[in-house]
């Protein structure tokens, strides 16, 4: 069998792991069968690329679980007429090509200018064409591609930033590793006619937000 076969089928079961996982969505699932998960990590990495486990990316960052990336897509992600979402911490870029999939127009801003450039590169080398990508303080957002359906938080941030809420369409949705205490929930927020919506998820662990660029 050819490396890519082994990979093809290697998706594929991870795939039927997610149904079991509760991931219910058929066009997430579809991204996921389509991202090549062990392109956007180093070759040392190929093997554990289709496990359910976060991997190193490099500068003390990690890609983020198969289970965690699908379930944060579902939760934002209800049908194709979600046309525009913005991303906070690009990282390698997996999630932002899966939600590129899914979505009209990706916005995603990164902190760090080397995995900026790197996610870039690989992305568009991967003739993705609907990601407007930054290197910045995703605190800010990017007001002039607002307002956005959906907004996702892959870095955890000690309260929900209001500047990011105010990006949010009147009936857009946020989700997001919230840092409470030091632990970390995932909460899903929705923007409504009275006020943010607000549900708890799940326990997570993902790298701090922090603030500023480098
Ligand atoms: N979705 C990414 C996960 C990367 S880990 C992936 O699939 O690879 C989270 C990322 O958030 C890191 O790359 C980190 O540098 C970035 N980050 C942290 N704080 C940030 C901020 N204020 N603005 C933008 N990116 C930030």
């Amino acid at each position: 069998m050819t490396n890519d076969n082994i990979f093809n089928e290697k998706r594929s079961k991870l795939v039927d792991y997610l149904k079991g996982a509760g991931i219910t969505n058929q066009d997430v699932l579809n991204a996921i069968l389509d991202v090549p998960r062990h392109s956007y990590v180093d070759p040392a990495f190929h093997p554990r690329a289709y496990d359910d486990d976060a991997l190193p990316i490099g500068f003390d960052q990690t890609i983020s679980s198969p289970t965690i990336v699908a379930k944060m897509t579902q939760l934002i992600y209800e049908d194709n007429k979600m046309k525009n979402v913005l991303e906070i911490g690009t990282g390698c870029g997996y999630q932002t090509s899966i939600l590129s999939k899914l979505f009209t127009s990706v916005t995603t801003i990164e902190r760090i200018k080397s995995l900026h450039l790197t996610a870039k590169k690989r992305l568009s080398d991967f003739n993705y064409n609907n990601i407007t990508f930054l290197h910045g303080d995703g605190f800010h957002g990017h007001k002039s591609n607002s307002p956005y359906d959906a907004i996702i938080m892959t870095a955890s941030p000690n309260e929900i930033p209001s500047g990011l809420v105010n990006q949010l369409k009147p009936s857009g949705r946020i989700i997001l590793p919230l840092n409470i205490n030091g632990s970390q929930k995932l909460f899903r927020i929705k923007n409504t006619k009275n006020g943010l919506l607000k549900k708890e998820v799940d326990d997570v662990l993902f790298v701090p937000m922090l603030e500023g660029v480098s």
